[in-house]
């Protein structure tokens, strides 16, 4: 066993429906630019600029019901939920025919985004990592296992104290789940335990200490957490 000078961190993980198991993370991988209505109001243009890759650290992960910590240096936090796959099986150069067969199970996820940090990165060609892979950055409800269906379509709805603020369906998506996982593995060798959080739909918008969010796909559990007071 290798001696390490003080304990290494926890695994971190998510639940699994139906399961006392918990789902270890290997990677967070994030598409952005997915759907081109939330790419028109980010102001790129879908048909000139494809979605793009980031990451995002693996303790990221929030639980369902978790309260998360309005985070440091920003005055404009932004939800987005999206559809997150989460892989059971490794690879590289995958085919989009057989992507699926790498697929462990789909959640609902919410890329919390720091935008004022984001968009000024984005407009000096800097990292994005700062406005997106802060702590507790990543909520995520529990899995729903492959074996009970492929998610290919279905409702996506993003909702703030009740009020409707992201509608749209996953069939919207440009790049699909089999493409995105094609085109990731040809960039790194994916790994059971990695996620894919997918990219949002139109509608993203301000968050504010004490707010109430649900996240839902059709199909899927529920993502509720409520913003707490600022860290
Ligand atoms: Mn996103």
């Amino acid at each position: 066993m290798t001696d390490f000078v003080f304990p290494p961190a926890a695994v971190p993980s998510v639940a699994i429906a139906g399961s006392r198991r918990m789902f270890p993370v290997h990677r967070i991988y994030c598409v952005g630019r997915n759907y081109a209505e939330h790419a028109r109001e980010m102001g790129t243009d879908p048909e000139r600029e494809p979605p793009v890759f980031f990451t995002k650290p693996p303790d990221a992960v929030t639980a369902n019901e978790a309260v998360v910590p309005y985070p440091s240096r920003t005055s404009n936090l932004h939800h987005e939920v999206e559809l997150v796959v989460a892989l059971g099986r490794a690879g590289r150069d995958i085919l989009a025919g057989q992507a699926l067969e790498h697929v462990f199970g789909y959640a609902v996820g919410n890329d919390l985004t720091r935008r004022d940090l984001q968009q000024a990165a984005r407009r000096q060609g800097e990292p994005w990592d700062i406005g997106k892979a802060f702590d507790c950055s990543a909520p995520i409800a529990a899995i729903r296992l492959a074996a009970q269906g492929h998610l290919v379509s279905g409702g996506i709805w993003l909702k703030v104290n009740d009020e409707v603020r992201q509608q749209s369906d996953v069939a919207a998506m440009i790049w699909r789940v089999p493409e995105i996982i094609a085109e990731l593995s040809s960039l790194f060798e994916l790994r059971p335990g990695d996620l894919i959080y997918t990219g949002t739909p139109a509608g993203v918008g301000p968050l504010r200490p004490g707010d109430r969010i649900e996240c839902g796909i059709d199909g899927l559990e529920v993502l509720r957490n409520t913003i707490g007071p600022r860290a």
